[in-house]
């Protein structure tokens, strides 16, 4: 079954191919607009990197060393081939120590949140990272720009779209690329629910359904402050369901209506939504629900189109993904996402292309977020 499924895409994947180049080609004539790749899961970033391989490596400096960075994001960055780990921003003199020692970082690219601007004088970090969270994102992306610095920033890109638009002109103003952590635009079994509902390999989508939700432990923790996060598990994990909504339809919604689910523990969720869910209309009428929590665990992403149906029933993890479409399982290589992910952006950068992830897509999605929770507050339809 399996060979039957991989097997036949020989020929899609060519006409694919084709469809994408005139993608990117449109994308880099027009960096405003933004296209939803449905990536063939070829590895074209590894390739580009061997074809290129005498160029040098771009410097990447992480900003904020917590739970991502430490267990994802650094030891991604000993697998990229176009960056680096070059340096760290920290207001944990300890981390610095260890972090410093692990990685091998000089001691002249070891910054704190006072001191960061002066990274601009550091020709060794081309790239930050921030890492923080995520009302802090706007903040530091500005200066980072400021600095002349070319950056990611984690997702959700910022707590309202004005931020949003403040990170972008500063980018734009600095002449820098902004990118956000996506990751999932780079893991074949994502791509691969791109590619199905984009090309309608199986017709028409009718429905699609999301969701991502896990236990939030530690009641003092910065996601549940709605100062520091903007919002409950909506802003932390619900936007990949936004996400893959996005890219398996290769559309945008146009309105949604949504509820928030009964609080169970009050204490931890005085100030964020526990749970939440919310439906979107597609243009079209496609209707797709969504729904994320704190206090449940799911994990997937559906699609029913006309003759046929694929899914992820687990859609979102670091790796893991497991999926099948009406034809039988997918099977895809594992990868490392943050690697890709990093990789590709140098590479945009070395190649003066537009990243497939850009801030613009960030800012997107915290529109729709925004429109989330305003259909979740007023109880009505909102046109987004
Ligand atoms: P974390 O709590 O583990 O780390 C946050 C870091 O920010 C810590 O180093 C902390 O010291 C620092 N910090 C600085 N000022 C702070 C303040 N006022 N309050 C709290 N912490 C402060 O969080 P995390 O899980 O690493 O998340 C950081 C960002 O990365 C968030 O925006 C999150 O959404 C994003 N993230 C993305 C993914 C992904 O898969 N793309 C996964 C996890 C987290």
């Amino acid at each position: 079954m399996n060979k039957k499924v991989i097997g036949s895409y020989s020929r899609r994947k060519f006409l694919h191919d084709l469809s994408i180049q005139a993608g990117m080609a449109a994308l880099a004539m027009n960096g405003a607009a933004l296209i939803y790749s449905c990536d063939d899961n070829k590895d074209k970033t590894n390739k580009d990197s061997v074809d290129k391989s005498n160029q040098k490596k771009l410097g990447v400096a992480l900003v904020g060393l917590g739970g991502y960075s430490s267990g994802q994001l650094g030891p991604a960055l000993r697998e990229t081939q176009n960056c680096y780990l070059a340096g760290i921003v920290t207001g944990t003199p300890a981390k610095a120590d260890t972090w410093k020692s692990r990685y091998d970082i000089p001691e002249k690219s070891i910054y704190n949140y006072e001191n960061f601007d002066t990274i601009k004088d550091n020709p060794d970090i081309d790239i930050v990272y921030v890492v923080l969270p995520n009302a802090m994102h706007a903040e530091y992306v500005v200066r980072a720009a400021k600095a002349g610095k070319h950056v990611i920033c984690e997702k959700p890109m910022a707590v309202t779209v004005d931020d949003c638009d403040r990170m972008i002109a500063a980018c734009n103003a600095a002449g820098k690329m902004l990118s956000i952590g996506y990751r999932l635009h780079f893991e074949p079994y994502n791509k691969e629910m791109a590619r199905l509902g984009q090309q309608k390999v199986y017709g028409n989508l009718k429905k699609m359904s999301a969701g991502f939700a896990f236990t939030a432990g530690d009641k003092n923790q910065w996601r549940l402050k709605k100062a520091l996060s903007g919002g409950g598990p909506l802003m932390d994990v619900g936007i990949y369901c936004i996400q893959g909504m996005c890219y398996t339809t290769g559309m945008e919604p146009i309105a949604v209506r949504a509820q928030e689910g009964a609080k169970t523990d009050l204490e931890r969720f005085s100030e964020v939504e526990q749970s939440l869910t919310w439906q979107f209309e597609f243009p079209g009428g496609l209707i797709a629900d969504g729904k994320t929590s704190y206090a449940e665990g799911y994990n997937f992403l559906k699609a029913e189109a006309e003759k046929g149906s694929f899914e992820l029933t687990s859609a979102y993890g670091y790796s893991g993904q497991q999926g099948r479409t009406t034809e039988g399982k997918m099977d895809f290589p594992r990868v490392n996402q943050q690697a890709r992910q990093m990789d590709d952006f140098a590479d945009a950068i070395r190649n003066k292309r537009q990243t497939q992830v850009p801030g613009e897509m960030g800012r997107r999605d915290v529109k729709l977020l925004q429109a989330i929770y305003k259909a979740m507050k007023t109880g009505e339809r909102i046109a987004i």
